[in-house]
């Protein structure tokens, strides 16, 4: 359905979402409330997430696993603050086989307390340390106000689970994964992000420390896109993870977790969709480039389409498709392309089978300003050389975005409406009673305090005391 018109993205940012996660065929509603289906086309898209952030996983030293869907409710308890955060979000089996169970099963809402039991059967010495475990796999939390990608009840992602020696190595790990997530998220996403640290109401249930990657949104709003949790040991007095040390002594291990899921398909579409449709990253993308034939007759047909298969022979290098639909008209191919956001498409028709040249044209820049025409001998590497381009410009652009639309204040009256339109950095004096009047007042909540920070003092935006550290608020999803 690309001849009809997406909702507009200035107008209606949050319908013109819905209606091109649905039109671009990434995802579909299920029949269970708050939950979906993922579409070919968006899992393709995941699996180039994936392969990209297993590849920085494997060259860290990790290795992949597979822990169960089912926990023993009793699990959930041994962690007070973690039972606590994700009570009211579990989905729990009570019936198995027609028969009662003897213990309730909860639905994993994240793996922590499953892992934590299996370490402490693995882990007995200092020889057995680090662990370095990553599982790629779904997860369930019962939320209430759901949206496709970026909150459902069922969801995809991958959690890291380590164990280590000494709270220092923990602690290196906790960022050393904090900056693949950055690095993913900037090079291949073209997403910017500010890493920094969570404030202690926003951080995991059960964590010591908690950081995050944050994202601004083509909204304006704020997504935090992935997030690395020191946990000290909290898990591993919970499920006595204990090792004799160098001397000998038995202690407890320090661990880790950090997660991404797919809620980063949600920031690639509302970071660089358009009025279009979708933008996708070339490094992403499941198509990078799309090749539409143009011809009016058998004659025309027959050579371009012989022009088509060597250009084919080409691009092996890069993920190309060739819409040869012939009851379509390349006008609707074009538009049904742009939604779907494949960064380059190249047209042939007769006059550039005449001229041995392509007619490039950029999803970035639609329209005249995106197309050039280009010598066939040339093709393999323009076209690395634009899905280069393409990749840098996309960042940029979010970037400068994003700078636009984040001020410092330093008057709590301005706040409210600043927050309306954009990201605040303001000081903080770091106590709760601070962070939950903006909430209440604004519906902003604190971000990130960015690790990046002048070394100065301030004073607290909300109350004036002194403070060390500037936070960043803003809504978010
Ligand atoms: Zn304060």
């Amino acid at each position: 359905m690309p001849d009809e018109k997406l909702p507009s993205r200035t107008e209606n940012f949050s319908e013109w979402y819905n209606q091109l996660v649905l039109r671009a065929e990434l995802a579909h509603y299920a029949p269970v409330r708050g939950c979906m289906v993922v579409r070919p086309y968006g899992w393709a898209l995941w699996e180039n997430i994936q392969k990209s952030l297993d590849r920085r996983f494997k060259e860290t030293g990790h290795t992949n696993a597979a822990f169960p869907l089912f926990i023993p409710m009793s699990f959930l308890a041994k962690e007070k603050e973690h039972v606590e955060g994700f009570s009211p979000e579990l989905a729990v089996v009570t019936i198995g086989g027609g028969q009662d169970l003897e213990e309730p099963l909860v639905v994993r809402p994240t793996s922590e307390t499953i892992v934590g039991y299996m370490y402490s059967k693995w882990i007995k010495s200092y020889r057995d340390l680090p662990i370095l475990i990553n599982q790629w796999g779904n997860v369930v939390r019962w939320e209430m106000r759901t949206r496709l990608f970026l909150r459902t009840l069922e969801f995809y992602w991958q959690e890291g689970h380590t164990a280590h020696a000494t709270s220092q190595e923990a602690q290196e790990e906790t960022l050393r994964m904090l900056n693949v997530y950055a690095d993913f998220a900037i090079n291949d996403a073209a997403v910017p992000v500010v890493p920094g640290q969570k404030s202690d109401r926003e951080k995991f249930a059960g964590a010591v420390n908690s950081y995050t990657i944050e994202a601004m949104m083509g909204d304006t709003r704020a997504l935090q896109a992935g997030t690395s949790h020191f946990l000290g040991q909290n898990f591993a007095k919970a499920f006595d993870i204990q090792f004799l040390d160098w001397n000998n002594e038995l202690q407890y291990a320090w661990t880790t977790s950090w997660g991404l899921s797919m809620r980063v398909v949600g920031a690639i579409i509302m970071t660089h969709g358009d009025n279009q449709g979708l933008i996708l990253p070339p490094k992403l993308a499941p198509i990078q480039v799309v090749i539409i034939p143009i011809y009016k007759n058998d004659t025309e047909k027959s050579k371009v389409m012989e022009v088509v298969s060597n250009i084919q022979q080409d691009l092996t290098s890069f993920r190309i498709h060739i819409d040869d639909r012939s009851e379509l008209t390349p006008g609707f191919k074009f538009n049904d392309w742009e939604l779907r956001g494949v960064p380059l498409r190249i047209e042939i028709g007769p006059k550039d089978v005449e001229n041995s040249t392509v007619t490039f044209a950029r999803r970035d820049h639609p329209g005249k300003a995106g197309k050039s025409s280009v010598s066939r001998t040339q093709l393999s590497p323009r076209v690395a050389e634009l899905l280069t381009q393409i990749q840098t410009k996309m960042h940029e652009r979010a970037l400068a975005f994003r700078q636009s639309n984040t001020c410092f204040l330093r008057d709590y009256q301005e706040l409210g409406q600043a927050v309306q339109n954009g990201r605040v950095l303001a000081w903080w004096c770091g106590r709760e009673e601070c962070e939950l009047k903006v909430k209440e007042e604004s519906k902003a909540t604190t971000r990130c305090i960015p690790f990046e920070q002048s070394g100065e003092e301030g004073k607290c935006i909300v109350c004036g005391q002194p403070a060390s550290k500037k936070v960043y608020f803003a809504r978010a999803y």
